[in-house]
Protein backbone atom coordinates (compact mmCIF):
# COMPACT_ATOMS: atom_id res chain seq x y z
CA UNK A 1 0.00 0.00 0.00
CA UNK A 2 1.09 3.20 -0.76
CA UNK A 3 0.95 5.84 1.82
CA UNK A 4 -1.09 7.81 -0.03
CA UNK A 5 -3.81 4.80 -0.02
CA UNK A 6 -3.65 4.49 3.43
CA UNK A 7 -7.08 5.02 4.86
CA UNK A 8 -7.63 5.51 8.71
CA UNK A 9 -10.32 4.14 10.53
CA UNK A 10 -11.31 5.98 14.59
CA UNK A 11 -13.29 3.45 16.30
CA UNK A 12 -12.65 4.80 19.57
CA UNK A 13 -13.68 8.41 18.48
CA UNK A 14 -17.40 6.73 18.18
CA UNK A 15 -16.96 6.97 21.98
CA UNK A 16 -18.63 9.79 24.07
CA UNK A 17 -16.99 13.32 23.56
CA UNK A 18 -15.76 12.65 27.59
CA UNK A 19 -13.11 10.03 26.10
CA UNK A 20 -11.07 11.43 23.78
CA UNK A 21 -9.77 15.41 23.15
CA UNK A 22 -9.63 15.93 19.27
CA UNK A 23 -5.78 16.96 19.12
CA UNK A 24 -3.67 18.38 15.91
CA UNK A 25 0.24 17.26 16.61
CA UNK A 26 2.48 19.73 16.40
CA UNK A 27 5.86 18.72 14.24
CA UNK A 28 9.47 18.83 15.58
CA UNK A 29 11.74 21.17 13.88
CA UNK A 30 13.84 19.21 10.89
CA UNK A 31 12.48 15.79 11.82
CA UNK A 32 14.65 12.92 10.11
CA UNK A 33 14.25 9.19 10.22
CA UNK A 34 15.83 7.43 12.74
CA UNK A 35 15.26 3.71 11.97
CA UNK A 36 12.22 2.03 10.56
CA UNK A 37 10.40 -1.54 11.91
CA UNK A 38 9.91 -3.59 8.33
CA UNK A 39 8.40 -5.95 9.76
CA UNK A 40 5.72 -3.91 11.47
CA UNK A 41 5.16 -1.91 8.38
CA UNK A 42 4.07 -4.70 6.78
CA UNK A 43 2.21 -5.86 9.35
CA UNK A 44 0.21 -2.41 8.18
CA UNK A 45 0.88 -3.27 4.38
CA UNK A 46 2.51 -0.34 3.55
CA UNK A 47 4.74 -0.73 0.82
CA UNK A 48 8.79 -0.95 1.43
CA UNK A 49 9.40 1.48 -1.06
CA UNK A 50 7.45 4.32 0.88
CA UNK A 51 9.25 3.73 3.99
CA UNK A 52 12.41 5.83 2.26
CA UNK A 53 10.03 8.84 1.14
CA UNK A 54 9.70 12.08 2.56
CA UNK A 55 5.88 11.28 3.47
CA UNK A 56 6.91 8.66 5.84
CA UNK A 57 8.93 11.24 8.03
CA UNK A 58 6.17 13.28 7.84
CA UNK A 59 3.62 10.45 8.79
CA UNK A 60 5.56 9.98 12.01
CA UNK A 61 5.95 13.83 12.98
CA UNK A 62 2.00 14.11 12.32
CA UNK A 63 2.30 16.09 9.16
CA UNK A 64 0.82 13.56 6.16
CA UNK A 65 -2.80 14.05 6.63
CA UNK A 66 -3.50 9.99 5.63
CA UNK A 67 -7.42 9.50 4.13
CA UNK A 68 -9.95 9.37 7.39
CA UNK A 69 -7.25 11.15 10.06
CA UNK A 70 -8.97 12.49 12.98
CA UNK A 71 -6.24 12.83 15.67
CA UNK A 72 -6.84 12.85 19.19
CA UNK A 73 -5.38 12.04 22.76
CA UNK A 74 -7.32 9.52 25.44
CA UNK A 75 -8.49 10.56 28.44
CA UNK A 76 -7.85 8.46 31.83
CA UNK A 77 -7.20 8.41 35.36
CA UNK A 78 -4.69 6.20 37.23
CA UNK A 79 -3.35 5.11 41.03
CA UNK A 80 0.57 6.07 40.64
CA UNK A 81 2.36 4.90 43.67
CA UNK A 82 -0.29 3.90 45.50
CA UNK A 83 -2.01 7.16 45.31
CA UNK A 84 -5.14 8.15 42.82
CA UNK A 85 -4.69 10.88 40.32
CA UNK A 86 -7.73 11.30 38.76
CA UNK A 87 -6.96 12.37 35.82
CA UNK A 88 -4.06 11.94 33.70
CA UNK A 89 -4.40 11.48 29.83
CA UNK A 90 -2.70 11.02 26.39
CA UNK A 91 -0.03 14.35 27.62
CA UNK A 92 2.10 13.63 24.83
CA UNK A 93 0.69 10.98 22.86
CA UNK A 94 -1.69 11.74 20.32
CA UNK A 95 -3.66 8.84 18.03
CA UNK A 96 -3.66 9.22 14.55
CA UNK A 97 -5.74 6.08 13.28
CA UNK A 98 -6.31 3.14 12.73
CA UNK A 99 -5.56 0.53 10.27
CA UNK A 100 -6.75 -2.81 10.66
CA UNK A 101 -7.03 -3.69 14.26
CA UNK A 102 -3.60 -1.39 14.49
CA UNK A 103 -3.71 1.55 16.45
CA UNK A 104 -1.07 4.37 15.51
CA UNK A 105 -0.24 6.73 18.19
CA UNK A 106 2.98 9.60 17.85
CA UNK A 107 4.67 9.62 21.42
CA UNK A 108 6.14 12.91 21.55
CA UNK A 109 3.92 15.02 19.06
CA UNK A 110 2.86 18.25 21.25
CA UNK A 111 0.64 19.16 24.14
CA UNK A 112 -2.85 17.84 24.29
CA UNK A 113 -5.23 18.54 27.11
CA UNK A 114 -4.11 15.99 29.45
CA UNK A 115 -0.51 17.29 29.41
CA UNK A 116 -0.78 19.05 32.63
CA UNK A 117 2.87 20.86 33.22
CA UNK A 118 4.43 18.68 30.66
CA UNK A 119 5.33 19.70 27.23
CA UNK A 120 4.30 17.08 25.22
CA UNK A 121 7.27 15.88 24.09
CA UNK A 122 9.76 13.06 24.14
CA UNK A 123 13.46 13.34 24.33
CA UNK A 124 16.11 10.89 21.96
CA UNK A 125 16.90 8.91 24.64
CA UNK A 126 13.74 7.54 26.19
CA UNK A 127 12.54 7.27 22.36
CA UNK A 128 15.47 4.97 21.58
CA UNK A 129 14.61 3.04 24.76
CA UNK A 130 11.06 2.41 23.82
CA UNK A 131 11.64 1.52 20.34
CA UNK A 132 14.71 -0.55 20.85
CA UNK A 133 12.53 -2.39 23.90
CA UNK A 134 9.52 -3.15 22.62
CA UNK A 135 11.18 -4.63 19.57
CA UNK A 136 13.28 -6.97 22.24
CA UNK A 137 9.61 -7.65 23.78
CA UNK A 138 8.14 -8.93 21.45
CA UNK A 139 10.70 -11.32 19.87
CA UNK A 140 11.05 -12.57 23.51
CA UNK A 141 7.55 -13.65 22.66
CA UNK A 142 6.78 -11.18 25.56
CA UNK A 143 3.09 -9.17 24.65
CA UNK A 144 3.82 -5.79 24.19
CA UNK A 145 3.23 -2.53 22.23
CA UNK A 146 5.05 -2.24 19.20
CA UNK A 147 7.04 0.72 16.95
CA UNK A 148 6.40 1.55 13.39
CA UNK A 149 9.38 3.26 13.53
CA UNK A 150 11.40 6.48 15.07
CA UNK A 151 12.48 10.01 14.40
CA UNK A 152 15.05 12.88 15.33
CA UNK A 153 14.74 16.45 15.30
CA UNK A 154 16.53 19.30 15.70
CA UNK A 155 13.45 20.48 18.24
CA UNK A 156 15.19 21.70 21.75
CA UNK A 157 13.61 19.66 24.46
CA UNK A 158 13.73 21.22 27.90
CA UNK A 159 14.59 18.48 30.72
CA UNK A 160 17.86 18.95 33.27
CA UNK A 161 19.99 20.01 30.43
CA UNK A 162 18.51 21.40 26.47
CA UNK A 163 18.07 17.56 24.88
CA UNK A 164 16.82 17.13 21.38
CA UNK A 165 13.05 15.62 20.69
CA UNK A 166 12.09 12.59 19.12
CA UNK A 167 8.51 10.77 18.08
CA UNK A 168 8.03 6.86 18.08
CA UNK A 169 5.43 5.84 15.87
CA UNK A 170 4.01 3.32 18.65
CA UNK A 171 1.56 0.79 17.43
CA UNK A 172 -1.25 -1.74 19.68
CA UNK A 173 -4.27 -3.26 19.18
CA UNK A 174 -5.59 -1.19 22.31
CA UNK A 175 -4.47 1.89 24.22
CA UNK A 176 -6.86 1.10 26.68
CA UNK A 177 -5.35 1.35 30.41
CA UNK A 178 -6.97 0.16 33.90
CA UNK A 179 -6.86 3.70 34.52
CA UNK A 180 -8.86 4.48 32.00
CA UNK A 181 -11.78 2.55 33.64
CA UNK A 182 -10.90 3.92 37.01
CA UNK A 183 -11.46 7.62 35.17
CA UNK A 184 -15.39 6.87 34.50
CA UNK A 185 -15.73 4.65 37.91
CA UNK A 186 -14.32 7.74 40.05
CA UNK A 187 -16.15 10.39 38.19
CA UNK A 188 -19.72 8.22 38.85
CA UNK A 189 -20.19 8.32 34.95
CA UNK A 190 -21.39 4.72 34.65
CA UNK A 191 -23.03 5.26 31.34
CA UNK A 192 -19.80 5.96 30.06
CA UNK A 193 -18.28 3.10 32.45
CA UNK A 194 -20.42 0.36 30.65
CA UNK A 195 -19.75 2.01 27.06
CA UNK A 196 -15.95 1.60 27.81
CA UNK A 197 -16.29 -2.04 28.78
CA UNK A 198 -18.66 -2.84 26.21
CA UNK A 199 -15.83 -1.14 23.67
CA UNK A 200 -12.93 -3.15 25.14
CA UNK A 201 -14.61 -6.02 24.71
CA UNK A 202 -14.96 -5.58 20.96
CA UNK A 203 -11.83 -4.36 20.55
CA UNK A 204 -10.12 -7.24 22.72
CA UNK A 205 -12.07 -10.18 23.65
CA UNK A 206 -14.44 -10.46 21.49
CA UNK A 207 -14.99 -14.26 22.24
CA UNK A 208 -16.48 -12.33 25.16
CA UNK A 209 -19.61 -10.92 23.42
CA UNK A 210 -23.34 -12.40 24.10
CA UNK A 211 -22.12 -14.32 26.70
CA UNK A 212 -24.08 -13.60 30.42
CA UNK A 213 -22.01 -11.34 32.60
CA UNK A 214 -19.90 -10.14 30.33
CA UNK A 215 -18.16 -7.93 32.51
CA UNK A 216 -17.24 -10.53 35.24
CA UNK A 217 -15.92 -12.47 32.27
CA UNK A 218 -13.57 -9.18 31.26
CA UNK A 219 -11.94 -9.08 34.49
CA UNK A 220 -11.36 -12.66 34.36
CA UNK A 221 -9.56 -12.07 30.81
CA UNK A 222 -7.53 -9.44 32.16
CA UNK A 223 -6.13 -10.89 35.43
CA UNK A 224 -5.35 -14.12 33.36
CA UNK A 225 -3.48 -12.06 30.73
CA UNK A 226 -1.88 -9.52 32.82
CA UNK A 227 -0.86 -12.52 35.74
CA UNK A 228 0.73 -14.43 32.31
CA UNK A 229 2.46 -11.53 31.78
CA UNK A 230 4.12 -11.02 35.01
CA UNK A 231 5.44 -14.84 34.41
CA UNK A 232 6.44 -13.88 31.89
CA UNK A 233 8.65 -10.93 32.93
CA UNK A 234 9.84 -12.34 35.63
CA UNK A 235 11.17 -15.76 33.87
CA UNK A 236 13.18 -13.05 31.54
CA UNK A 237 14.23 -11.07 34.33
CA UNK A 238 12.34 -7.64 33.23
CA UNK A 239 11.85 -5.03 35.95
CA UNK A 240 9.33 -2.38 34.05
CA UNK A 241 9.95 0.39 36.78
CA UNK A 242 6.60 2.33 36.70
CA UNK A 243 3.84 -0.04 37.21
CA UNK A 244 1.19 2.50 38.33
CA UNK A 245 -2.38 1.77 36.82
CA UNK A 246 -2.31 3.96 34.32
CA UNK A 247 1.11 1.86 32.69
CA UNK A 248 -1.27 -1.35 33.23
CA UNK A 249 -2.41 -2.26 29.58
CA UNK A 250 -6.32 -3.79 29.45
CA UNK A 251 -4.97 -5.90 27.01
CA UNK A 252 -2.21 -7.39 29.08
CA UNK A 253 0.76 -5.98 26.37
CA UNK A 254 3.91 -4.23 28.05
CA UNK A 255 3.21 -0.69 27.81
CA UNK A 256 4.73 2.61 28.62
CA UNK A 257 8.78 1.95 28.26
CA UNK A 258 10.64 4.35 30.77
CA UNK A 259 13.01 3.50 33.76
CA UNK A 260 12.91 -0.02 32.90
CA UNK A 261 15.73 -2.91 33.27
CA UNK A 262 16.63 -6.05 32.50
CA UNK A 263 18.44 -7.58 35.43
CA UNK A 264 22.27 -7.77 35.30
CA UNK A 265 23.21 -9.97 38.06
CA UNK A 266 20.59 -11.67 39.58
CA UNK A 267 18.84 -9.60 42.55
CA UNK A 268 15.35 -10.20 43.41
CA UNK A 269 15.35 -6.87 44.73
CA UNK A 270 16.38 -4.66 42.04
CA UNK A 271 14.69 -1.08 41.69
CA UNK A 272 14.97 0.50 37.80
CA UNK A 273 14.42 3.78 39.26
CA UNK A 274 15.53 5.93 40.75
CA UNK A 275 12.90 7.92 42.32
CA UNK A 276 11.67 5.01 43.47
CA UNK A 277 12.90 4.94 46.94
CA UNK A 278 10.89 2.49 49.05
CA UNK A 279 10.96 -0.29 45.80
CA UNK A 280 7.26 -0.06 45.43
CA UNK A 281 7.79 -1.20 41.55
CA UNK A 282 11.06 -3.50 42.21
CA UNK A 283 11.52 -6.69 40.49
CA UNK A 284 10.08 -9.22 42.95
CA UNK A 285 6.91 -6.85 43.50
CA UNK A 286 5.94 -6.89 39.94
CA UNK A 287 3.40 -9.74 40.69
CA UNK A 288 1.94 -8.87 43.75
CA UNK A 289 1.94 -4.98 42.44
CA UNK A 290 -0.45 -6.92 39.66
CA UNK A 291 -2.34 -8.27 41.89
CA UNK A 292 -3.15 -4.55 43.32
CA UNK A 293 -3.50 -3.05 40.08
CA UNK A 294 -6.11 -5.79 39.29
CA UNK A 295 -7.78 -5.01 42.72
CA UNK A 296 -8.37 -1.38 41.27
CA UNK A 297 -9.47 -1.69 38.31
CA UNK A 298 -12.12 -5.12 40.41
CA UNK A 299 -13.04 -1.64 42.21
CA UNK A 300 -13.25 0.30 39.15
CA UNK A 301 -15.95 -2.36 37.38
CA UNK A 302 -17.54 -2.96 40.27
CA UNK A 303 -20.59 -0.78 39.23
CA UNK A 304 -21.12 -3.22 36.14
CA UNK A 305 -20.83 -6.47 38.35
CA UNK A 306 -21.18 -7.51 41.64
CA UNK A 307 -17.60 -7.32 43.59
CA UNK A 308 -18.04 -10.60 45.00
CA UNK A 309 -17.86 -12.54 41.89
CA UNK A 310 -14.60 -10.40 41.28
CA UNK A 311 -13.10 -11.15 44.79
CA UNK A 312 -13.71 -14.87 43.94
CA UNK A 313 -11.38 -14.80 40.26
CA UNK A 314 -8.71 -12.34 42.06
CA UNK A 315 -8.16 -15.04 44.79
CA UNK A 316 -7.36 -17.08 42.13
CA UNK A 317 -4.53 -14.82 40.47
CA UNK A 318 -1.89 -15.82 42.69
CA UNK A 319 -2.60 -19.63 41.66
CA UNK A 320 -2.55 -18.66 38.17
CA UNK A 321 0.47 -16.84 38.15
CA UNK A 322 2.09 -19.59 39.75
CA UNK A 323 1.12 -22.30 37.63
CA UNK A 324 2.52 -19.88 34.49
CA UNK A 325 5.62 -18.82 36.12
CA UNK A 326 6.34 -22.41 37.17
CA UNK A 327 5.22 -23.63 33.02
CA UNK A 328 7.66 -20.77 31.98
CA UNK A 329 10.61 -21.67 34.54
CA UNK A 330 10.54 -25.19 33.41
CA UNK A 331 11.02 -24.56 29.89
CA UNK A 332 13.99 -22.45 30.62
CA UNK A 333 15.25 -25.15 32.91
CA UNK A 334 14.73 -28.04 29.79
CA UNK A 335 12.66 -29.81 32.24
CA UNK A 336 10.28 -32.10 30.92
CA UNK A 337 6.80 -32.89 32.59
CA UNK A 338 6.70 -31.95 36.23
CA UNK A 339 7.83 -33.64 39.21
CA UNK A 340 8.24 -33.38 42.85
CA UNK A 341 11.04 -31.21 43.75
CA UNK A 342 10.57 -28.53 41.05
CA UNK A 343 9.75 -25.69 42.72
CA UNK A 344 12.49 -26.23 44.90
CA UNK A 345 14.90 -26.77 42.58
CA UNK A 346 13.72 -23.73 40.73
CA UNK A 347 13.93 -21.70 44.11
CA UNK A 348 16.92 -22.61 44.50
CA UNK A 349 18.67 -21.87 41.39
CA UNK A 350 17.27 -18.17 42.32
CA UNK A 351 18.79 -18.37 45.71
CA UNK A 352 21.79 -19.18 44.71
CA UNK A 353 22.09 -16.95 41.73
CA UNK A 354 21.76 -13.78 43.82
CA UNK A 355 24.31 -15.14 46.30
CA UNK A 356 27.15 -15.90 43.55
CA UNK A 357 25.38 -12.53 41.95
CA UNK A 358 25.47 -14.29 38.77
CA UNK A 359 24.11 -12.27 35.41
CA UNK A 360 20.94 -14.16 34.94
CA UNK A 361 20.69 -14.17 31.62
CA UNK A 362 24.12 -15.69 30.84
CA UNK A 363 24.08 -17.73 33.34
CA UNK A 364 20.81 -19.97 31.78
CA UNK A 365 22.43 -19.31 28.38
CA UNK A 366 25.47 -21.34 29.45
CA UNK A 367 23.22 -24.19 30.86
CA UNK A 368 21.32 -24.71 27.71
CA UNK A 369 24.85 -25.56 26.37
CA UNK A 370 25.42 -27.82 29.61
CA UNK A 371 25.65 -31.80 29.24
CA UNK A 372 24.34 -34.25 32.16
CA UNK A 373 27.40 -34.61 34.02
CA UNK A 374 29.21 -32.35 31.59
CA UNK A 375 32.23 -29.82 31.98
CA UNK A 376 30.97 -27.22 34.69
CA UNK A 377 34.04 -24.40 33.31
CA UNK A 378 31.47 -22.15 31.76
CA UNK A 379 28.80 -22.15 34.30
CA UNK A 380 31.35 -21.85 37.15
CA UNK A 381 33.11 -19.03 35.70
CA UNK A 382 29.28 -17.11 35.95
CA UNK A 383 29.68 -16.94 39.88
CA UNK A 384 32.12 -15.73 42.75
CA UNK A 385 32.68 -19.29 44.04
CA UNK A 386 32.10 -22.84 43.21
CA UNK A 387 29.58 -23.68 45.76
CA UNK A 388 26.82 -23.30 46.55
CA UNK A 389 26.26 -23.65 42.36
CA UNK A 390 28.53 -27.20 42.22
CA UNK A 391 25.50 -28.34 44.89
CA UNK A 392 22.97 -26.95 42.61
CA UNK A 393 24.62 -28.66 39.49
CA UNK A 394 24.29 -31.74 41.41
CA UNK A 395 20.51 -31.48 41.65
CA UNK A 396 19.98 -30.38 38.12
CA UNK A 397 22.22 -33.24 36.96
CA UNK A 398 19.85 -35.81 39.17
CA UNK A 399 16.80 -34.17 37.42
CA UNK A 400 17.83 -34.09 34.24
CA UNK A 401 19.15 -37.59 33.85
CA UNK A 402 16.39 -39.02 31.84
CA UNK A 403 15.69 -36.11 29.48
CA UNK A 404 16.80 -36.33 25.64
CA UNK A 405 20.61 -34.04 26.01
CA UNK A 406 19.71 -32.70 22.15
CA UNK A 407 16.03 -32.23 22.95
CA UNK A 408 16.76 -30.70 26.41
CA UNK A 409 19.37 -28.07 24.35
CA UNK A 410 17.55 -27.32 21.62
CA UNK A 411 14.38 -26.46 23.43
CA UNK A 412 16.67 -24.33 25.96
CA UNK A 413 18.18 -22.91 23.46
CA UNK A 414 14.94 -21.55 21.92
CA UNK A 415 13.79 -19.83 25.30
CA UNK A 416 16.82 -18.54 26.92
CA UNK A 417 18.01 -15.60 24.83
CA UNK A 418 21.88 -15.02 24.15
CA UNK A 419 20.81 -11.17 24.04
CA UNK A 420 18.95 -9.18 25.97
CA UNK A 421 18.78 -5.01 25.52
CA UNK A 422 20.74 -4.00 29.08
CA UNK A 423 20.56 -0.79 29.62
CA UNK A 424 24.57 -0.46 29.62
CA UNK A 425 23.84 -1.22 25.37
CA UNK A 426 21.22 1.24 24.88
CA UNK A 427 22.67 3.52 26.44
CA UNK A 428 25.93 2.41 24.26
CA UNK A 429 23.22 3.32 21.43
CA UNK A 430 22.04 6.57 22.97
CA UNK A 431 25.32 8.54 22.98
CA UNK A 432 26.51 7.27 19.93
CA UNK A 433 22.75 8.52 18.54
CA UNK A 434 23.11 11.68 19.71
CA UNK A 435 26.23 12.30 18.07
CA UNK A 436 24.96 11.51 14.74
CA UNK A 437 25.81 8.13 14.45
CA UNK A 438 22.78 5.58 14.44
CA UNK A 439 25.50 2.49 14.14
CA UNK A 440 24.62 1.01 17.38
CA UNK A 441 21.05 1.35 17.39
CA UNK A 442 21.08 -0.36 14.17
CA UNK A 443 23.22 -3.18 15.64
CA UNK A 444 21.09 -3.11 18.46
CA UNK A 445 18.06 -3.52 16.58
CA UNK A 446 19.33 -6.32 14.95
CA UNK A 447 19.71 -8.59 18.09
CA UNK A 448 16.36 -7.40 19.61
CA UNK A 449 15.02 -9.13 16.40
CA UNK A 450 16.66 -12.19 16.96
CA UNK A 451 17.66 -12.80 20.49
CA UNK A 452 17.96 -16.44 20.45
CA UNK A 453 20.98 -16.76 17.40
CA UNK A 454 24.27 -16.28 17.93
CA UNK A 455 25.63 -13.02 16.18
CA UNK A 456 29.36 -13.72 16.78
CA UNK A 457 29.85 -10.16 16.13
CA UNK A 458 28.33 -9.19 18.86
CA UNK A 459 29.90 -11.18 21.15
CA UNK A 460 31.01 -8.60 24.13
CA UNK A 461 26.68 -8.32 24.78
CA UNK A 462 26.45 -11.54 25.76
CA UNK A 463 28.87 -11.13 28.67
CA UNK A 464 27.87 -10.46 31.97
CA UNK A 465 27.79 -6.77 32.35
CA UNK A 466 30.71 -4.65 32.86
CA UNK A 467 30.82 -4.24 36.54
CA UNK A 468 31.09 -0.50 36.49
CA UNK A 469 27.31 -0.79 34.83
CA UNK A 470 25.50 -3.44 37.16
CA UNK A 471 22.16 -2.58 38.40
CA UNK A 472 22.19 1.18 37.55
CA UNK A 473 19.12 3.02 38.18
CA UNK A 474 17.34 5.62 35.99
CA UNK A 475 15.84 8.80 35.96
CA UNK A 476 12.05 9.09 34.90
CA UNK A 477 12.60 12.16 32.69
CA UNK A 478 11.73 11.45 29.21
P1 LIG B 1 4.51 8.14 32.09
O1 LIG B 1 5.23 8.12 33.41
O2 LIG B 1 5.39 8.46 30.91
O3 LIG B 1 3.67 6.94 31.87
O4 LIG B 1 3.51 9.42 32.17
C1 LIG B 1 2.57 9.65 33.17
C2 LIG B 1 1.62 10.73 32.74
O5 LIG B 1 2.32 11.95 32.51
C3 LIG B 1 0.87 10.43 31.46
O6 LIG B 1 -0.42 10.98 31.56
C4 LIG B 1 1.71 11.14 30.40
O7 LIG B 1 0.96 11.47 29.28
C5 LIG B 1 2.15 12.38 31.16
N1 LIG B 1 3.42 12.92 30.66
C6 LIG B 1 4.66 12.39 30.81
N2 LIG B 1 5.59 13.17 30.23
C7 LIG B 1 4.94 14.20 29.68
C8 LIG B 1 5.33 15.34 28.94
N3 LIG B 1 6.60 15.59 28.63
N4 LIG B 1 4.37 16.21 28.53
C9 LIG B 1 3.08 16.00 28.83
N5 LIG B 1 2.64 14.95 29.52
C10 LIG B 1 3.54 14.05 29.96
MG1 LIG C 1 2.22 6.20 31.08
Amino acid sequence: MKLNDIKLTNPYLKLDAEFHDRVKPDPLDKAHLIHVNRTVANTLGIDDDELKSEDFVRLLNGEFEAEGSDPFAMCYAGHQFGHFVPRLGDGRAINIGTIDKFQLQLKGAGITEYSRMGDGRAVLRSSIREYLMSEAMTNLRIPTTLCLGIIGSEHPVRRESIEKGAIVCRVSTTWVRFGTFEYYAANGMFKELKELADYVIDESFPHINGRPDPYKLLFNEVMVITSRLMAQWMSVGFNHGVMNTDNMSIGGLTLDYGPFSFLDDYKAGHVSNHTDVEGRYSFENQPAISRWNLEQLMKALSPLTPIEGMEKLLSMYDKVYVRYTHYYMCKKLGLEGTVEGDPELIDDMYDMLEKLQVDYTLFLRTLSHYKHKGDRTDLLATGLYHEPMNEWLNAYDERIKYIDPTERRNQMLNVNPKYVLKNYMLQEGIDAAENGDFSVVDDLFKLAKQPFEEHPEFERWAKATPKEFKNQKLSCSS
